[in-house]
């Protein structure tokens, strides 16, 4: 590639967002000019939210000008396809990737926090019946950019620096170990968001449970349990046949051994399916001694579905037979839910 092409995506120029501030250095150094604007690109791309050369007003006005007639690397930014602001304050975006695809992001605000679901791959294989990114098939993994981008887009359409960042938008980002490691550790070192305030949540693979836990990282990790059956699991979630709630298990308490943290138990409580009195107490055995903790997500309905959300009852019971057993439980409350709230619902919608 000469310096005055498009870098051609075959190429695999990675773009500038993700780099480290010495790697920016570097890249700035070849493009002819001093060392010390390796440092202004990094505040300005990561602290200021640069999408173009041309936003850089420290630059010199020339190499803005040169650079925008002949691009020579791309900064990595998404565009924002939709933007939907709900009642509640949460907000949903639609954003469009270099390739076209489309990726689903939340910025849900609350007193102090801004806090982003962010997506870790376009669509998702795991095909889980009751959710409705796993019903619009699986595209492909996200670089790890397009992890960042996420964060850096609602953090400037929101105004507002974003302090957590939760791994529940679409995808299963266990399946996308490098670029989700590589993406976490931008997000901490070079935007600043603590790693405790960062939560990975997953439906659970072979293997990569322990592999998490052994990047030693003070990030949450969510294990989607649903069910507290092998039986109930597999009927709604396809990959529990190749990997038993057994197995899951065991992994979960090496985890907790490796790393000494907590999992957070997700369950999505079905009517009819998983939200029985019986059931919680059976969760309630199964979870025992453990480390953890069980959030609770009453069913937000998805087209394509064949689900019911609990009563309230229901899940007062479910809850009451938990802190009964001790177990420390909490029910997640959707919120935006007029405006499709629950990540992959929006994009199912738009591009259909
Ligand atoms: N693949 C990861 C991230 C998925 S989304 C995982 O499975 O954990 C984050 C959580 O939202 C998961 O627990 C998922 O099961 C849950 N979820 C998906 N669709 C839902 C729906 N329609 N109602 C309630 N919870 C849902």
């Amino acid at each position: 590639m000469t310096a005055n092409t498009l870098p051609n995506p075959a190429t695999k120029v990675l773009p500038l967002l993700g780099r480290s501030q010495a790697e920016l250095t570097e890249w700035v150094e070849s493009q002819g000019q001093p060392r010390y604007r390796g440092k202004q690109l990094y505040e300005w791309l990561y602290e200021k939210g640069a999408r173009s050369l041309a936003d850089i007003t420290v630059f010199p006005k020339a190499w803005r000008e040169q650079f925008a007639a002949n691009p020579t690397v791309d900064f990595g930014r998404s565009q924002i396809h939709l933007h939907k602001q709900t009642r509640d304050g949460t907000e949903k975006f639609l954003l469009k990737l270099a390739d076209g695809e489309i990726v689903e992001t939340v910025g849900i605000p609350t007193s102090k926090r801004l806090t982003v679901c962010v997506s870790s791959q376009v669509g998702c294989p795991m095909a889980c019946d009751f959710c409705a990114t796993g019903k619009g098939g699986f595209q492909r993994n996200l670089a790890k950019h397009e992890i960042i981008d996420q964060v850096l887009t609602v953090q400037e359409v929101m105004q507002q620096r974003v302090s957590h960042i939760v791994f529940m938008g679409m995808g299963e980002p266990l399946l996308n170990f490098e670029n989700l490691m590589g993406a976490i550790a931008v997000l901490n070192k070079d935007i600043g968001i603590g790693q405790r305030n960062i939560t990975v949540s997953t439906v659970g693979i072979p293997n990569q449970i322990p592999r998490f836990a052994n990047e030693h990282l003070q990030v949450t990790l969510a294990v989607s349990l649903h069910a507290p059956s092998q039986q109930v699991r597999a009927q709604v979630i396809p990959s529990a046949d190749r990997y038993p709630l057994i197995a899951l298990m065991d992994d979960c308490r090496e985890y907790v051994e490796i790393t000494g943290r907590r999992i957070s138990f997700e369950y999505t409580l079905l009517a009819g399916v998983n939200d029985s009195a019986e059931q919680a107490q059976e969760l309630a055995y199964l979870i025992r001694g453990f480390q953890s903790h069980v959030n609770l997500i009453p069913y937000n309905p998805v087209t394509d579905a064949d689900y019911q959300r609990p009563t309230e009852k229901a899940i007062q019971t479910f809850v009451r037979v938990l802190e009964d057993a001790r177990i420390a439980v909490s029910v997640r409350r959707t919120r935006g839910l007029e405006a499709d709230a629950a990540c992959g619902q929006l994009r199912g919608q738009h591009t259909k």
